[in-house]
């Protein structure tokens, strides 16, 4: 199975697994090593070695819950960008063409839709 990655707020790749974000620790020659991306907060030793696209090894439990809201937040951002690079509407004048909106701005949009969605029921 393809790894699959999320971006942070600030624009880094993270690795998603488990509903867990990991960020790059370090590099050998064929592996990426992953820590948790609560490593500094929660004091959280869970890591992830990758090979080759590959999780070849875990390593620790997390010592907190997985932060459902921030991963889904940063999946919108991630297929926001995917969309924004797989469908530029080179046709379009400047002023219509899609731009990328902030990371704050999608998140907001999506959890108003959400309120809305509420609302109406
Ligand atoms: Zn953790």
């Amino acid at each position: 199975m393809a790894l699959e990655f999320i971006v942070s707020e600030k624009g880094h790749r993270k690795l998603l697994t488990d509903g867990y974000p990991f960020v790059k620790d370090r590099m050998s020659d064929t592996k990426i090593y992953w820590k948790c991306d609560k490593f500094a907060v929660m004091k959280c030793h869970a890591c992830i070695h990758t090979e080759a696209d590959r999780i070849v090894r875990r390593v620790g439990d997390h010592n907190h819950a997985a932060d459902v809201a921030s991963v889904e937040a940063a999946k919108v951002v991630r297929d926001a960008q995917l969309f924004a690079i797989n469908s530029p509407d080179t046709n379009a004048p400047p002023d219509k063409q899609l731009k990328m909106p902030c990371h704050r701005h999608i998140v907001y949009i999506r959890l108003e839709s959400k309120f809305l969605a509420l609302k109406k029921t």
